[in-house]
C-alpha cells in the first residue's frame, strides 16, 4: 500500500504564532521539529496498517522544513515547488491508496487558529461554489481528481470539523484549539500518539466515502486583503473584477480552479 502525506506547519500541537513557522525565525528550531514528529507519528501509524511506502509532501512555505534524517527508510521525500499546480499535493496519482494530512489548519476567514489562512496570508476568504474553502477543500479534491481517498487529518479544532463535514468517515485528530491570538493544545508528546493510532485506524478502514464529488462547474471568488491584489488578478484570463477587492472565476474544470491560484495567488 502507498501512501501520500502532506505535512504542513500552522496545524502542529503547541503553535500560536508565526514566527514559530517562519524559517528565518529564531522560533523556528523548536516547531519545525515538532512538525517533523507528527510526520513521523503519521507514517509509524500507515506503516501498522500496511503501508511499504509514504510519499512526504514537505507543504509549508519553503517546502524545506521536514528534518530529514529523522523520517523513516520507507518514506519518499518531496521538498520545494516545482510550479505544477497541484502544490501541496505534488507527487500524488492514482496508484496511491490514500492521502492524509498533518499540520493542517482552518481556513482564511475562519477564527478557530491564530494562523489560520488559505494558500497566502493576502486572501480574506476564499469561496467555492458559495462556500468558504480551506487549503483541506482543495487538496481533498485534487486527490478525488486521481480517484483518492482522504483518509486522515492533524491539525487544528476547525480544520478537523470542516474535514469531517466535507469528508464524512476521515479520521481526525485536533491537536489544537484556537481562541482569538491563543490556543490551547495538547502536549507534543499526546499529539503524536493520538496521531500514531489515528492513521493506522484510518488506513485500516474502509475509506470509500472519502472522495468528494467533484461539481460540474466551479465559481471561485477570491477575496484579497487589499484592492492591488484583486487588480492583478484580475488579469489572469478568464478571471473578473468582483467589486473592487475581490475577483471572480468559472470553469467546468477544477484543474483550472488549480491552475488559477497557482498563478493569481502564489
Ligand atoms: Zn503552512
Amino acid at each position: 500500500m502507498k501512501v501520500f502525506l502532506s505535512a504542513d506547519i500552522e496545524g502542529t500541537a503547541g503553535i500560536v504564532h508565526w514566527d514559530e513557522a517562519t524559517r528565518t525565525h529564531s522560533d523556528y528550531a523548536e516547531f519545525h521539529a515538532l512538525m517533523t514528529g507528527e510526520v513521523v507519528a503519521a507514517c509509524e501509524g500507515a506503516r501498522a496498517a500496511g503501508a511499504d511506502e509514504i510519499v512526504i509532501k514537505d507543504a509549508h512555505s519553503s517546502a524545506r522544513n521536514l528534518i530529514l534524517d529523522r523520517l523513516p527508510d520507507y518514506a519518499r521525500i518531496i521538498r520545494g515547488w516545482s510550479g505544477h499546480p497541484d502544490l501541496m499535493m505534488y507527487g500524488l496519482d492514482p496508484d496511491f491508496a490514500a492521502a492524509i494530512y498533518t499540520g493542517y489548519h482552518a481556513k482564511a476567514g475562519s477564527d478557530a487558529n491564530p494562523l489560520a489562512h488559505t494558500l497566502t496570508g493576502r486572501i480574506n476568504r476564499l469561496l467555492l461554489n458559495g462556500e468558504m474553502a480551506s487549503e483541506l477543500t482543495l487538496n481533498a479534491l485534487c486527490a478525488a481528481g486521481y480517484g483518492v481517498p482522504s483518509a486522515f487529518l492533524s491539525g487544528d479544532a476547525g480544520i478537523c470539523a470542516d474535514a469531517e463535514a466535507m469528508l464524512p468517515g476521515i479520521v481526525t485528530v485536533a491537536t489544537l484549539e484556537g481562541a482569538g491570538y491563543g490556543a490551547s493544545s495538547h502536549s507534543p508528546e499526546r499529539a503524536r500518539a493520538m496521531i500514531r493510532e489515528g492513521v493506522e485506524r484510518a488506513l485500516s478502514k474502509d475509506m470509500a466515502g472519502q472522495i468528494p464529488t467533484i461539481a460540474d462547474r466551479f465559481e471561485m471568488i477570491i477575496e484579497f486583503n487589499n484592492p492591488s491584489d484583486a487588480y492583478k488578478a484580475s488579469w489572469y484570463p478568464g478571471a473578473k473584477a468582483h467589486g473592487p477587492c475581490a475577483v471572480a472565476f468559472e470553469t467546468t474544470d477544477f484543474f483550472e480552479i488549480q491552475r488559477a491560484l497557482r498563478f493569481i495567488c502564489l
